[in-house]
């Protein structure tokens, strides 16, 4: 049945997926639907120059598809900067499945979802992301070799969370070393937001450094149970962005930088694990450098996570994993000075460099 009739003059100003602002030049977009599970599901393979498109599954309840589809779209484009600036040899992709991770998820859609991931022949290769657990990924495996993130026993590297959180407190450190002149954060104000799997393990990183760590979840049970664990102080006021802090750390959902906190922001550095944090990496990033509030780029910092999964296609060990998340720090550095030096965003000195990559290889194998 036809619910929505549009007129084809509006049709033609909509655009649905090629004309979409987050669209930039994908080169694969796969909507996946299965009756029988409930499975609803996008995944975007934005490029694929540098090696297959690895990335995270995020299942979330989104308030409609376009808002799944241009979530979609901003990860996987993320992901290919991610892979780039970090030196894998990794494209990027994404998937989202729509539903409540809580109640909608079930071992046969999941197993679904892994179906068609494999019908991709290993252009994409999956893991988990929000919504997620290393578990799924086992059940995803049972239907294809193209997903990581799997656990331990089953010869994967295991969750990558806490490495994604070792990652971004490296690159904290480093932005606070540029704003402050020295990377310890002892006594600084750290306001995480997102206490989930990769914010808890920032907060434990935080604490054990001696920070003066504050925390916001929508999740009062997580709350609790993460300060009492770690003696964080749990946000009471009223307006978060407001709050007076040294740094501010995403870590729950992009897009909080935007046009209705980005004045607000109350802190010198901002590092964090959520992806896309800026809702317009161009106006937002200029806000920010012009505010004197240094950003280290999610898609550097975050990296921590990718660098791990990764090393179950390219077999290298847990050493090796923790060499090259840490040194996300020096990268990090690096790409500050060079967006001083240059006079433009942090966000833009990172994006320039992974372009770069991606440009350079592209040209070789034209060769
Ligand atoms: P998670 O689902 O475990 O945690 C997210 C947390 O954010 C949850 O506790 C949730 O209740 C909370 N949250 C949601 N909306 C919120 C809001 N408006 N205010 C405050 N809290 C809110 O996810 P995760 O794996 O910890 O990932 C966190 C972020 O980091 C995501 O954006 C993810 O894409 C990104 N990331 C994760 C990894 C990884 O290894 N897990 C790697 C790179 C990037």
């Amino acid at each position: 049945m036809v619910t929505d009739v549009i007129s084809s003059k509006e049709l033609t100003k909509i655009d649905p997926v090629f004309g979409q602002n987050s669209f930039d030049n994908h080169e694969q977009i796969v909507f996946c639907n299965d009756k029988d599970t409930g499975l609803k599901a996008i995944i975007g393979i934005h490029n694929t120059v540098l090696g297959p498109a690895l990335g995270g599954t995020r299942m979330w309840q989104y308030n409609n598809e376009w808002e799944a589809l241009n979530d979609v779209l901003r990860l996987s484009r993320g992901m290919t900067f991610k892979s780039a600036i970090t030196g894998l040899n990794l494209g990027g992709g994404k998937a989202v499945i729509i539903g409540d991770a809580k109640t909608q998820k079930t071992p046969e859609l999941m197993k679904k979802f892994g179906e068609f991931v494999h019908s991709l022949s290993g252009r994409y290769i999956t893991a988990e992301d929000v919504g997620m657990e290393t578990a799924d990924m086992d059940l995803v495996r049972e239907v294809t070799p193209y997903v990581t993130g799997i656990s331990e026993s089953k010869g994967g590297a295991g969750n990558p969370s806490p490495i994604t959180a070792y990652g971004v407190f490296m690159g904290m450190k480093a932005a606070a070393k540029y704003q402050f002149g020295s990377d310890v954060l002892e006594d600084k104000k750290v306001l995480v937001q997102g206490i989930g799997h990769v914010g808890e393990s920032l907060v434990e990183h935080l604490t054990n450094e001696g920070a003066q760590v504050i925390i916001s979840d929508i999740n009062q049970e997580r709350l609790e149970n993460v300060s009492q664990k770690y003696g964080a102080k749990i946000y009471t006021g009223s307006d978060i962005y407001s709050e007076q802090i040294d740094v501010y750390a995403p870590c729950a959902l992009g897009a909080t930088i935007n046009d209705d906190t980005v004045y607000k922001i109350n802190a010198k550095v901002v590092a964090g694990a959520a992806n896309n944090q800026l809702a317009d990496e161009i106006k937002h990033g200029a806000i920010l450098r012009e505010r004197g509030i240094v950003y280290a780029p999610d898609f550097l910092i975050n990296a921590g996570g990718i660098i791990n999964v990764y090393a179950e296609l390219e077999n290298y060990d847990k050493k090796e994993i923790m060499r090259k998340t840490e040194n996300i720090y020096n990268t990090t550095l690096e790409i500050l000075d060079n967006a001083q030096t240059n006079g433009i965003t942090t966000n833009e000195a990172a994006l320039n460099i992974a372009k770069g990559r991606i440009e350079t290889r592209k040209n070789e194998n034209l060769k």
